[in-house]
């Protein structure tokens, strides 16, 4: 038996190769939030169990299955967030910040589901959540929308189209609701357990069942777009036009329900046909009720929450990661002097180029092992120092991405003249 320890299933790394992508997504990403006036915030990672019971809904996959929930020592009952949703809104209504007040967040980081691990879906994986909250829509909706579009622009990623719908209010939704039960109890015998159980906790939910053996059952379903109130009609209506306006291409999808309880009006998600089964890489909607749902002032609210390592799979297919820079400069050093001094002037040049990577050579090494490491290093320039260089005053400085020689310079002048290289 091996007694190496594993790492828990559903649960990644990600590896220094593997880290450009991401930074790039989260460099690209925290720009385009700026841009559109949105702030970072950052909640727990844990809450109590309740506080996602409450929002996602009872009758969810993510309340019914998915949820990594656990007693600590204390006795509370914990969970590590499935979303970030609710912890933002927990948030906003702990701190206060409500009070008739317009807040547009957002934030990263891990999320937790205890689903089947597959390409694409993961137990540990990353959103960045966006939400914007105090505004009724729909041009905060259009907004929104719009954002997400420049985002996979200046991404450069193509292969990914909107579909959106419209849920209505609550109320027109009960209407529907009651239909939609009828439809499901008439064909009761073609439902599966899990639309079983949901059939009368939340119909809806059937919609967005994942088992291809009930899609003729749900392609003939009533639609909720038919169920429409007046009002919500009215702000789709106002969207579409303005997605038109934009030129941001667009799909009516009348099944999108999307996962969690608490959506209204606006559910848009974008999707992808690069990546197989798991499609959507960046999901949201309206959720109007959710903050007097958590028992703060009735405010409304809309979000999106994009996958991040799907969107990374994206660029990684696409080839849109820029290259890594590398560090500026690779310090070579040989002698037992200079390897004193060098760990000194490394510091020096760092004092003196700030923001310039400079990487000292450690652990000894031959000239030729030393100049290896350097090349490797995607450094723009090397500097070598030895003692005899040391004793003159002066070091080497060699560029490395082009046929160039070497040549002395005194160490003092050393900062000018690598500014000057790079
Ligand atoms: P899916 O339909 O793929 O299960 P979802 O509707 O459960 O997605 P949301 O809860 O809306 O997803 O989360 C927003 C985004 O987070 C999704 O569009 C997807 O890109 C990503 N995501 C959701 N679950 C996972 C997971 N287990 N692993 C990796 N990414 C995920
Ligand atoms: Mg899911």
């Amino acid at each position: 038996m091996s007694n190496l320890i594993q790492p828990v299933r559903g649960m990644n790394d990600v590896l220094p190769a593997q880290i450009g992508a991401w930074q790039h997504l989260e460099r690209v990403a925290r720009g385009v939030l700026e841009a559109y006036g949105y702030e970072e915030l950052r909640v727990p990672i844990l809450e109590h169990t309740e506080l996602f019971k409450r929002s996602i809904g009872e009758f969810t996959d993510i309340v019914e299955k998915e949820m990594y929930t656990f007693e600590d020592i204390g006795g509370d009952s914990l969970t590590l967030r499935p979303e970030a949703t609710a912890g933002i809104a927990r948030a906003l209504i702990s701190n206060g910040l409500l009070r008739g007040q317009r807040h547009k967040l957002w934030c990263t980081g891990p999320m937790f589901r205890h689903e089947r691990p597959q390409k694409g879906r993961y137990r540990q994986f990353h959103q960045i959540d966006v939400e914007a909250i105090g505004l009724g829509g729909p041009d905060i909706d259009i907004e929104l929308i719009a954002l997400s579009a420049r985002l996979w622009r200046e991404l450069k990623l193509e292969r990914v189209r909107l579909t959106i719908n419209s849920l209505g209010t609550p109320a027109s939704r009960q209407v529907y609701r009651a239909r939609l039960i009828d439809y499901f109890q008439a064909h009761e015998g073609a439902l599966d357990e899990d639309s079983r159980r949901r059939l009368l906790g939340n119909p809806l939910r059937i919609l967005d069942s994942k088992n291809p053996e009930m899609r003729t059952l749900i392609a003939a379903a009533p639609l909720l777009t038919d169920f429409l109130d007046e009002e919500s009609r009215q702000h789709f209506a106002t969207l579409r036009a303005a997605l038109e306006t934009l030129g941001i291409p667009y799909e009516l999808n009348p099944r999108l329900v999307r996962g969690l309880d608490y959506y209204s009006r606006t559910v848009f998600e974008w999707v992808t046909d690069a990546l197989g089964a798991q499609d959507a890489v960046c999901s949201g909607g309206r959720y109007d009720g959710l903050v007097s749902q958590l028992g703060g002032e009735a405010t409304p609210a809309i979000g999106f929450a994009l996958g991040v390592e799907r969107v990374v799979e994206l660029l990684l297919q696409a080839g849109a990661v820029p290259a890594s820079a590398g560090p500026d400069v690779y310090l070579v050093v040989n002698g037992e002097r200079a390897e004193r001094a060098a760990l000194r002037l490394a510091e020096q040049l760092r004092d003196a180029l700030p923001g310039r990577g400079v990487v000292l050579n450690l652990g000894g090494g031959n000239f030729k092992t030393q100049f290896r490491r350097a090349d490797r290093s995607g450094a723009r320039v090397a500097l070598i120092l030895g003692d005899e260089e040391l004793d003159r005053g002066v070091a080497a400085l060699k560029p490395l991405r082009h046929e160039a020689g070497q040549t002395d310079c005194p160490l003092e002048l050393l900062p000018e003249r690598i500014a000057a290289l790079l």
